[in-house]
């Protein structure tokens, strides 16, 4: 008989409830006859991934999109195991028993290093750790931050670079009006930081943050944003690149650069210094081991074989003070117990999102991956839809080929059983949104859009209250 049929429907199991996993549900769920009965699970009890832990506080609208989720999440066929950890809970072996497919959502939960002398010191942190800690992720909320410093140095000019310096440039009173993590706002009250300084090793034109996200930087009614007048001038270099291939959105950032060098002192308490062609080469700290300064080494462009302006070091050197520093140059993947993993790129190695077996070469039969964890960590979140429509994409055209695996115990109960016997403590949607109705509320008596929970001790007493 037929698998993806009303009498033997095709059993998925996704792993990671992030905005890849459930775009490969969607996918799935909307196909004309198949019947599809889509398992999602994630290490933390609460769904949606960088939605929750990642995208800034003050950037609501941006987590509107969890309402597309919550439509998928609302079919029949669609079950969440929140709490519920690959390699510990169950392996790749139960899951293979349970399901005919098994797609890899994890995303990318580390970040890259600087490799420079005294990356390690204290009160330097990846920026990472600082939008998981601000987000409320339990794994980061008992973190703590020196924001006793008065400068801090961000070394990256991406949007996550952009997101930790708004959040250290905002005042708390609109912090406060936001969904973020109690801990952090109370930490944030107290913050002396006068200035933030973003550290770009390329120039101006080649920046990787958003159009939108430096306009908004000028918005910002409680710091000035500064760059040196001659680090906001594109080198000859990019003129040339720029005069053969016409780049507006490159052209529209050097123009607002150009704008923040020009304008004048607006008397505002902190200041946001975006600085260019300029690398981190050491970590100074001191006697108590915590950082005081950063050595930068100043770069020109140069043409790689590629045709890609690349930045190479001249002889010039700087010291600036920074008490807190940031790494934002970057996430990368985490290899997942019993599954390929490519350690160079932080990625599962994958042919069009089918997992390959990196020894034979070959795909593993039912595994899949979509999302960061299968390209890398880049693009937005919808990025990841046109990724997971590839990814499914893919696993249809297996099912109708009878690539598929052959568990011996396909049953939705089957699962459910195993689940409950690994991980009685699991949470399912339902739990979920017991969860959600009780964080919106505390938020409407506050103000705010909602009060996270940040604990899992939190998670199941809200969750237990409620049965
Ligand atoms: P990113 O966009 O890749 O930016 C990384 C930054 O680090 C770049 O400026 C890069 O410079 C720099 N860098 C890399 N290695 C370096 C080194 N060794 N030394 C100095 N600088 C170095 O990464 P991200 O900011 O982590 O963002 C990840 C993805 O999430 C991006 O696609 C981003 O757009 C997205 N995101 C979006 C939003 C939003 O829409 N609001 C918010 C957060 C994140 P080079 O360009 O020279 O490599």
């Amino acid at each position: 008989m037929n698998i993806g049929t009303e009498e033997r429907p095709l059993r998925v199991a996704v792993i990671g409830a992030g905005p890849a996993g459930f775009y490969v549900a969607d996918h799935l769920f909307k196909q004309k006859g198949l019947t599809v009965e889509v398992d999602v699970f994630d290490r933390l009890p609460t769904p949606f991934g960088l939605v929750r832990h990642g995208v800034a506080p003050d950037h609501q609208k941006i987590k509107l999109v969890t309402r597309v989720f919550e439509k998928t999440a609302n079919h029949p066929r669609f079950r969440f195991f929140g709490h519920v950890e690959l390699g510990s809970d169950v392996t790749v072996e139960d899951l293979r028993e349970h399901y005919h497919q098994i797609v890899y959502t994890v995303g990318a939960q580390t970040d890259r290093n600087l490799s420079i002398p005294g990356e390690d010191l204290a009160d330097s942190h990846s920026a990472t750790e600082f939008v998981a800690w601000y987000n409320g992720h339990p794994d980061y909320r008992d973190h703590t931050f020196n924001l006793d410093a008065e400068t801090v140095a961000i070394v990256g000019v991406g949007n996550v670079a952009v997101d930790v310096a708004r959040i250290l440039c905002r005042h708390t009173d609109e912090l406060a009006e936001t969904d973020i993590a109690d801990d952090a706002l109370e930490a944030l009250r107290q913050s002396k930081v006068k200035e933030v300084i973003m550290l770009g090793r390329r120039g101006p034109a080649q920046a990787a943050f958003s159009l939108q996200e430096i306009k908004e930087l000028g918005k910002m009614p409680h710091a000035q944003v500064r760059v040196p007048p001659d680090e906001a001038t594109p080198d000859a270099l990019t003129l040339e690149a720029l005069e053969k291939e016409p780049d507006p959105a490159a052209m529209h950032k050097l123009e607002i650069l150009g704008d923040f060098a020009d304008a004048p002192d607006q008397g505002k308490p902190r200041t946001l210094t975006i600085r260019f062609l300029v690398s981190p080469t050491e970590l100074i700290g001191d006697e108590q081991g915590h950082v005081k300064a950063m050595k930068l080494i100043h770069n020109e462009l140069y043409l790689d074989d590629r045709g890609t302006l690349r930045p190479r070091a001249t002889d010039r050197i700087e010291e600036i003070p920074a008490q807190l520093v940031f790494r934002s140059v970057g996430y990368h993947g985490v290899a997942l117990p019993g599954v390929p993993f490519d350690s160079r790129r932080g990625i599962i190695p994958n042919e069009l999102g089918r997992v390959t077996d990196p020894d034979s070469g070959k795909s593993r039969l039912g595994e899949y991956t979509a999302g960061w964890i299968k390209r890398g960590p880049t693009g937005l979140i919808g990025t990841n839809k046109a990724d997971a429509h590839e990814t499914g994409d893919r696993m249809l055209e297996d099912l109708t080929a009878g690539r598929l695996l052959d568990p011996p115990k396909p049953h939705i109960d089957h699962a459910a059983d195993l689940i409950a016997q690994r991980q009685p403590e699991h949470f399912s949607y339902e739990h979920w949104k017991w969860l959600n109705d009780h964080e919106t509320s505390l938020g409407e008596s506050a103000g705010r859009p909602r009060v996270k929970l940040t604990t899992i001790e939190q998670m199941r007493a809200a969750r237990d209250r409620c049965r």
